[in-house]
């Protein structure tokens, strides 16, 4: 089989509430989101979705897509889709860095594989389980407003909730006291500061709830600051945008910086380099987030056969993005059910793309 085409779209979702805020002041009311479309000589086709959270979230941003794929595109032109291995060779020697753009064309690789060998990309990840609980985000607003939210979705079924803190401490330790002071035993509250706080602010929160029971994840930029917060906290630490990839992980895994780690499909490269992390995740004992930056229906398919081909025991979460926007790509994209995702059992990453709502390609390859 090879590839004979490639066909990038952009499409604009919004939020389907209200702004989505997190540290630093960041605030998104909507996302360019990248759909790339792989075909090939025998008439199968691979969809893929890599939508990074606005620009200054990660070394990703939605212009990079174009230009990644009019610079991989052509090399890949000719390629076999179904030698993913050969595929992530091929593009980390033509391009360094750049993990978004090379998660497009894998997760679309892997959406060919599954579909030529009949079989949905959960199984040929693992073995497909059938769901799995998901998280639910929850935009840094006041204590008030967060504790709604967090009330608000668990009646919708969620039973963990990650708060956007990560700003000042003052306000972030009523925020966070406000979550839980509305959630039930069994509930599981995670503060994100998405690497917002400095030391010396992730210690003034960490201290001043110090015997409440809810996990802290991403307090600091840089790992050494989250290893040196983590000496002096009592709670279970979460690393996300420090593990850009499995020497990251063992980096960090070496010294005993965290308890669970958040794996994001397209910062580390894709289906395959985040299997790889996984992997060893499930050999040392680490449990994990598995998600990605953000994404709709493909990316929420794509997590799925990720998240719902793990080990049980050691998913902590994931997350249903295709829930947050208002646009939907694909009408049998898998949706979550009392805070659970189930795992499309089709082949490939099991979704029909209504293409035609991706409007003109912004850029083609043949
Ligand atoms: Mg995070």
């Amino acid at each position: 089989m090879r590839i004979t085409r490639i066909d990038l779209y952009q499409v604009p979702y919004h939020l389907s509430q209200r702004d989505y805020a997190w540290s630093g002041g960041h605030s998104v009311s909507g996302f360019l989101s990248s759909i790339l479309k792989i075909t090939t000589d025998e008439g199968l086709t691979g969809f893929s979705e890599v939508c990074p959270l606005g620009s200054g979230y990660m070394e990703a941003f939605a212009a990079g897509l174009p230009g990644g794929i009019a610079e991989l595109g052509p090399q890949l032109v000719g390629q076999d889709p179904t030698r993913i291995r050969a595929i992530n060779a091929l593009m980390d020697n033509r391009l360094g860095g750049h993990n978004y753009v090379k998660s497009s064309v894998d997760i679309a690789c892997w959406d060919i594989l599954g579909k030529a060998t009949g079989q949905p990309i959960a199984t040929l990840l693992g073995g497909r389980n059938e769901d799995f609980h998901l998280y639910r985000a929850i935009s840094q607003g006041t204590p008030e407003q967060m504790a709604e939210d967090v009330l608000a979705y668990r009646g919708e079924g969620y039973r963990r909730f990650q708060l956007k803190v990560g700003s000042n401490p003052d306000d972030d330790i009523a925020r966070i006291q406000a979550a839980l002071s509305v959630v039930q035993p069994g509930d599981v509250v995670i503060a994100d500061a998405n690497t917002g706080w400095l030391p010396h602010q992730a210690l003034r929160v960490v201290h001043a709830l110090r015997d409440r029971d809810y996990y802290v994840e991403q307090p600091c930029a840089t790992l050494a600051e989250c290893l040196a917060v983590r000496a002096r906290a009592l709670q279970p630490m979460v690393l996300d945008e420090v593990i850009t990839g499995a020497a990251a992980l063992i980096q960090a895994y070496d010294q005993r910086a965290m308890d669970v780690v958040n794996i994001k499909i397209s910062r580390v490269g894709g289906l395959t380099k985040a299997k790889q992390v996984r992997d060893l995740c499930e050999t040392l004992g680490i449990a994990m987030t598995l998600e990605d930056s953000w994404g709709g229906d493909i990316t929420t398919a794509a997590i799925a056969h990720f998240a719902g081909s793990t080990r049980p025991d050691l998913l902590f979460s994931s997350t249903d993005f295709n829930s947050y926007n208002d646009t939907s790509l694909a009408h049998d994209a898998p949706r979550r059910q009392n805070g659970r995702l189930r795992v499309p059992s089709a082949p490939g990453l099991g979704i029909t793309v209504d293409e035609a709502k991706l409007g003109q390609a912004v850029v083609s390859v043949a």
